[in-house]
């Protein structure tokens, strides 16, 4: 049976001399994995196309067992992901944890567009860290978590001040702050901005300027949720903090090719 999706590359393994298998992230069946032939060979038409991050539309013919990729048509290139290295690290983290957190063939439209939209950001030049919390974020409840972030985690009240609590995964307001011994005290402006990590969608954002010890504190919180409720440490995620601690070390933005 043959099958026409449209979707987006995010693993690949090489397969013996010359294949690779590929998984697609699509917008129809959710995560699929294929065998493409030949696509290790420079010249094969399925090279360019099974590249990680192409947006594509592949025809995947499906006897028993994998799929096979039978051709592609790129929908777009998002290059400059690749050729800026703190993009490609953070690119690979988020697609890492879609992977992680998904099963083969399963339509997850929501997902998909999560992804189109990170992608896209960070290839348009959005702050790379910024758009990885919010998926980070989003994704916690395809891990089966789901923090109270509206209200307090233990009273239910909307107003105060806040506070976040691995042990009630949520937030506590001022009044319950003493049933948990390790809250994270947070100002309002961090409370507004887990919020919107959560609740409001990638594309709905638009640029937003954020300092650094903001991501830091955030991205702690959310990876220490996966870590602990979880069970869940990136391997992609050592890379990026790598890269995160020495930023001497990489090329400056200007000094990477430009293309017009
Ligand atoms: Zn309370």
């Amino acid at each position: 049976m043959q099958s026409q999706v449209e979707g987006i590359v995010i693993r690949t393994m090489p397969y013996g001399e010359t294949n690779k298998i590929v998984t697609l992230f699509t917008k129809e069946a959710g995560k699929i994995t294929c065998m493409a032939r030949g696509a290790k060979k420079p010249a094969s038409r399925l090279a360019a196309i099974t590249q990680v991050f192409t947006h594509g539309t592949f025809s995947i013919y499906k006897g028993r067992g994998m799929g096979t990729l039978q051709a592609g048509d790129p929908l777009e290139s998002l290059r400059h992901i690749r050729e800026d290295i703190m993009s490609t690290a953070y690119a690979s983290y988020v697609t890492e944890l879609i992977d992680r957190l998904t099963e083969q063939d399963e339509p997850q439209p929501v997902i998909f567009d999560m992804l189109y939209q990170a992608l896209h950001a960070i290839d348009e030049g959005y702050d790379p860290e910024a758009i990885t919390l919010f998926v980070e974020w989003k994704m916690l409840q395809q891990a089966g978590l789901t923090p109270t972030l509206h209200q307090c985690a233990n009273c239910g009240a909307t107003e105060g001040e806040f506070a976040f609590s691995f042990q009630e995964l949520g937030f506590l307001c001022h009044r319950c702050f003493h049933i948990d011994r390790y809250i994270i005290r947070l100002s309002p402006a961090l409370v507004k901005l887990i919020r919107t990590f959560y609740f409001v969608p990638i594309e709905r954002v638009g640029s937003l300027t954020l300092k650094k010890e903001s991501k830091s504190l955030l991205k702690q919180i959310v990876r220490t949720i996966y870590e602990e409720k979880a069970g869940i440490r990136l391997k992609s995620r050592k890379f990026l903090e790598q890269l995160e601690r020495t930023p001497e070390f990489l090329p400056k933005k200007e000094e990477l090719p430009k293309d017009e």
